[in-house]
């Protein structure tokens, strides 16, 4: 094995995991291993490579960038099956819009979490399979089966539609060039940041051992006891199901407090309202009911963000669907994702340091304790759900008063 950077490929610390690299090398002279910190990162065996290129070509960090576009429709979304929309993350737009692929006679491609708790992409044209793909999974997922999976079906004339965080879709994108690309369909999931699959096995473990049982499941985002609550979910062999929330999570709150998301993510240059994929999906947060139809928001409602052509007449193949037009300017103001990177927690080094050397468990009193939501953000979400109740001119303004999300 040798050094990716002598073959062009970036450093491990500007590497964004996305395995365009490992797709392209015709030789399999590229495996996908783990870093130190459990990242996804390629790692070259010298006496396959032949020194092509082929893998710097496809990257997208040293590669030449792919084009992107300013939103043609910004809407705030949901499905109108309640059951349907509740199994989601947001709206549940993701599910409508495979559902109408697959109806189409395409395949969709999407991230799982498999019986071992690992998260990985995979494709399928079963509905049932792809209704595994539904919900986020806050871990960084293996791709690079996936990616020539979803290439030999491009190469045999099939359509794909191919869902992951943007610079996963950027690698999908490298790779089916030229006649390839008109068969291929793409969401982005609005992301701000990787999550580190080293933690989530170690926190997994954790779990296990304090359950005394294996885990089966798991679930983010349950909107139990609503979508702005951010909670998890597991459910393990001897029937026990347990649930934790941001306040006390330990997990929620590693990945929201930025502690575990890998490096390259902290200047993600996929940031910003210019998108590549054909829509981007998200949550709408700071969502502002207009009218008493357009509540309920504690449900979770989707940003959509239609990016091309292609994109808008999948939408419109969607069947029961809720859309609502709204300004870019208000989806950008809630979600950060849109206008700036997120940082590194300031303590990340220190984390990672006491991490390398006592594990998990050595990390959880002094950086993961527990923390109550402040008694502002609580009162700005119950605004957001009542907010057709003041008159618009007031309305406005307590928003424009209220600033971002
Ligand atoms: C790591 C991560 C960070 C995110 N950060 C933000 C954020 O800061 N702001 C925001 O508004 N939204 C964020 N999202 C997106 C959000 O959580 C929802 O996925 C999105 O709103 C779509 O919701 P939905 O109800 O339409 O569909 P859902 O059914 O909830 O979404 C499923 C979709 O998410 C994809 N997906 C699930 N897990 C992963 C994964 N690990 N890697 C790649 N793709 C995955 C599936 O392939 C499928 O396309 C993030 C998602 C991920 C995975």
């Amino acid at each position: 094995m040798c050094n990716v950077e002598t073959i062009g490929l970036p450093a491990s610390d500007n590497c964004l995991g996305c395995s365009a690299c490992v797709a392209a090398c015709a030789r399999g002279a590229l495996n996908l291993e783990q870093d130190e910190r459990g990242f996804y990162r390629p790692a070259v065996d010298d006496g396959l490579c032949v020194g092509c290129g082929a893998c710097s070509r496809a990257c997208p960090v040293v590669g030449s960038p792919t084009s992107r576009h300013r939103p043609l429709k910004t809407m705030a979304a949901w499905d109108k099956d309640r059951g349907r929309r509740l199994a989601a993350t947001s709206g549940g737009m993701f599910m409508l819009l495979a559902d109408a692929f697959v109806r189409q006679g395409g395949w969709v491609c999407g991230a799982v979490m498999n019986e071992d708790m690992i998260v990985e992409h995979i494709v399928s044209n079963d509905i049932d399979v792809i209704a595994k793909m539904r919900g986020s999974k806050y871990v960084q997922s293996r791709i690079d089966a996936a990616l020539s999976d979803c290439l030999d079906l491009l190469k045999r004339g099939e359509r794909v539609l191919f869902s992951g965080t943007s610079c996963q879709v950027d690698a999908m994108r490298r790779l089916a060039r030229g006649r390839l690309s008109a068969n291929l369909m793409t969401v982005d999931v609005l992301c701000h940041g990787a999550p580190s699959p080293r933690v989530w096995g170690d926190y997994v473990s954790y779990r296990e051992r304090e359950a005394g049982s294996k885990a089966v499941s798991a679930r983010f985002r349950k909107k139990d006891p609503s979508w702005t609550v951010f909670s998890l979910e597991m459910l393990f062999e001897n029937g026990d199901r347990r649930s934790w929330c941001t306040v006390d999570d330990y997990y929620l709150r590693a990945f929201l407090g930025d502690y575990i998301t890998q490096n390259a993510c902290h200047s993600c240059p996929y940031t910003g309202t210019d998108r590549l994929s054909d829509i981007t999906l998200a949550d709408f947060w700071g969502y502002v009911s207009e009218s008493r139809a357009d509540r309920n928001t504690e449900d979770g409602i989707s940003l959509v963000l239609v990016n091309s052509d292609a994109g808008m007449g999948l939408l419109k193949s969607v069947d029961g669907v809720h859309l609502i037009d709204k300004e870019l300017g208000e989806a950008v103001k809630g979600n950060p994702p849109l206008r700036t990177v997120f940082p590194a927690n300031g303590r990340s080094d220190e984390f990672w340091a006491d991490y390398e050397k006592g594990g998990f468990d050595s990390v959880l009193d002094e950086y993961l304790g527990p923390r109550a939501s402040s008694k502002k953000h609580q009162l700005s979400l119950w605004f957001n759900d009542h907010a057709y109740f003041f008159p618009g001119p007031l309305r406005r303004a307590l928003v424009s008063a209220r600033g971002g999300k």
